[in-house]
C-alpha cells in the first residue's frame, strides 16, 4: 500500500487586485506541511511520500505517475477546498483512493461528499487516518471515528471522534526527512528567517466565534508531552523554531515544564508562538521564562480595539487587557506580532483608529485580515443570510465575503494603507 500526502498549493483569489489592481495585500506564506510530517510518521509499514505543492507547485502529475500511490490524502484550509477537489480529481482518474483532511474537512465535511472523494477525516488525521488505511488493508468496511465515507446526494454520515492523548501523537517524531529536499524553501523572505516548525499542543480551551481551531479537536485542549517537543526541536536544524499551535500557552503548566526542559537540554534557538493576551497578563513570570528560553516573539490575537466587538466574536477578553499583555511584552523584550480583524462594517474613522492603536502600540509586526464567516464556525451560522460571496476560492481572510460599508474600492485601498503604514518597519 502507498500512500502520498499532498499539501496544496498557496490558493484563493484577492478581489483587491482583480478589481482594483491592489496587490499588495495578497498573502503567501510557505512552511513545512506539519500536520502531513505528523500524519506520515504514523503510517510506519508503509511507502508514504509528502507533495508539497506549497514548496513545487507544478509537481502533483509527476509525483502521481512516479510513486502511483494506492491512497491520496490531500489537507486544505477553506480558500484551498476547491484547490483540493481538483487535485482529488486527478488522483481519482489515476486510480487512487482519495482523502480528504485539514481544516476545512474539520469544520465543513458536507463539501467535499462528491465524487471524486471516498472518505472525508474529521478533525484531527493522525490516528483516524492510520485507522482508516489499517481497515482498508484488512478488507474491513467498518470506519474509524471521524471518518466518512461519502456518498454524493446523501447527508455525510460519520461518528464523531472522542480526541484523546492518541489523537495529539507525540510517540514518533514528524517525518521531517519526507520534505528535506525542501527545507532550503521553508523561510521567512521578507525578514530573511529559515524556520523549522514543531507542535506542542492541539486545540485551544477558548471558542472564538470565527475561529476555524475547534473543529480539529471538537473543542478539545490536547498537549504533547515535554520530551517529544524536545526532541523534534532538537531534529530541526534551523535557528527558528515556529510553535505552530493555535494555543502554545493554553495550559500554562504545560507551556512551564516545557520552558524548563528547553533551557535544561541547552537548546540555543529562538521561538515564535501564539499566546493570548489574558495569559501573558496573568502569567508575566512565563513569559519571562520563556524569553531566558529563547522566546523571540509572539503572535497575538487582538482581533478589535473595542469591548463590544470583541464581546461580538466571543472572545472573552478585553481592550484593556490587550494594552496591558502589550505592555508587558515591550518590557520583557518580547517582539509582537499582532493579528487584528477589521469588519465590512469599517468606516474611514475605524482604519484611523486602529491605524494609531497599531502605530502608538509599537505593535512589530501587524496581521490585519478581513472579518470571514468560515463555513462551520460559529460566526458563519450567525452571518450566512448576510455573505455575498460563497466561492471559498475568496475565503483567503484578505476579500470582505459580507457587503462593505464603504464603496468597496475605498474600503480596500484604506486596508492596503494600513497594511504599508503597519509593515513600513515591521521586524522580528
Ligand atoms: S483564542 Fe485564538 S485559537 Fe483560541 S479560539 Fe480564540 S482565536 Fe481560536
Amino acid at each position: 500500500m502507498k500512500i502520498l500526502l499532498v499539501n496544496p498549493p498557496n490558493s484563493g483569489r484577492s478581489i483587491p487586485e482583480e478589481r482594483y489592481g491592489i496587490d499588495s495585500i495578497k498573502q503567501i506564506f510557505r512552511g513545512e506541511p506539519l500536520a502531513l510530517e505528523v500524519l506520515a510518521a504514523n503510517l510506519d509499514g508503509f511507502a508514504t511520500a509528502i507533495c508539497d505543492l506549497k514548496a513545487t507547485p507544478d509537481t502533483f502529475s509527476r509525483d502521481l505517475a512516479a510513486f502511483r500511490p494506492d491512497i491520496v490524502a490531500i489537507t486544505g484550509v477553506t480558500c484551498e477546498a476547491n484547490t483540493v477537489l481538483a487535485l482529488a480529481r486527478k488522483a481519482k482518474d489515476q486510480g487512487a483512493a482519495t482523502v480528504i483532511g485539514g481544516i476545512h474537512a474539520s469544520n465543513d465535511p458536507g463539501f467535499f461528499n462528491r465524487a471524486e472523494i471516498d472518505y472525508v477525516i474529521v478533525g484531527l488525521g493522525r490516528a483516524s487516518l492510520r485507522e482508516l488505511v489499517d481497515n482498508l488493508v484488512r478488507g474491513k468496511r467498518t470506519l474509524p471515528d471521524g471518518v466518512a465515507r461519502t456518498s454524493p446526494g446523501d447527508e455525510l454520515i460519520f461518528t464523531p471522534r472522542r480526541f484523546t492523548a492518541i489523537d495529539a501523537g507525540g510517540m514518533t517524531a514528524p517525518a521531517y526527512h519526507l520534505v528535506a529536499r525542501h527545507r532550503p524553501l521553508y523561510r521567512l523572505e521578507r525578514l530573511g528567517l529559515d524556520m523549522g516548525f514543531v507542535v506542542s499542543a492541539y486545540g485551544c480551551p477558548f471558542s472564538c466565534d470565527f475561529c476555524c481551531i475547534s473543529g480539529l479537536t471538537s473543542g478539545a485542549y490536547l498537549t504533547v508531552p515535554v520530551e517529544s517537543v524536545i526532541r523534534d526541536i532538537s531534529l530541526l536544524p534551523t535557528p527558528v523554531i515556529r510553535l505552530l499551535d493555535a494555543n502554545t500557552f493554553g495550559n500554562p503548566e504545560h507551556a512551564a515544564q516545557l520552558c524548563q526542559a528547553i533551557i535544561a537540554a541547552g537548546i540555543k534557538k529562538k521561538f515564535l508562538a501564539d499566546i493570548r493576551s489574558d495569559t501573558v497578563v496573568n502569567h508575566p513570570d512565563l513569559m519571562r521564562n520563556w524569553h531566558k528560553a529563547g522566546l523571540k516573539a509572539v503572535i497575538i490575537g487582538f482581533e478589535e480595539i473595542d469591548d463590544r466587538r470583541l464581546e461580538g466574536f466571543n472572545k472573552k477578553n478585553r481592550a484593556a487587557i490587550n494594552t496591558e499583555a502589550i505592555a508587558v511584552l515591550h518590557d520583557i523584550g518580547i517582539t509582537i506580532i499582532g493579528d487584528f480583524i477589521i469588519n465590512p462594517d469599517y468606516e474611514e474613522d475605524d482604519f484611523a483608529r486602529l491605524g494609531a492603536y497599531i502605530s502608538d502600540n509599537r505593535i512589530d509586526l501587524p496581521m490585519i485580515t478581513v472579518l470571514t464567516p468560515l463555513p462551520g464556525t460559529a460566526m458563519h451560522k450567525k452571518m450566512k443570510e448576510r455573505i455575498i460571496i460563497d466561492d471559498l476560492d475568496f475565503y483567503t481572510l484578505t476579500n470582505a465575503v459580507l457587503p462593505t460599508s464603504l464603496p468597496e474600492e475605498k474600503f480596500y485601498r484604506l486596508y492596503a494603507e494600513l497594511m504599508r503604514e503597519g509593515h513600513k518597519n515591521a521586524k522580528l
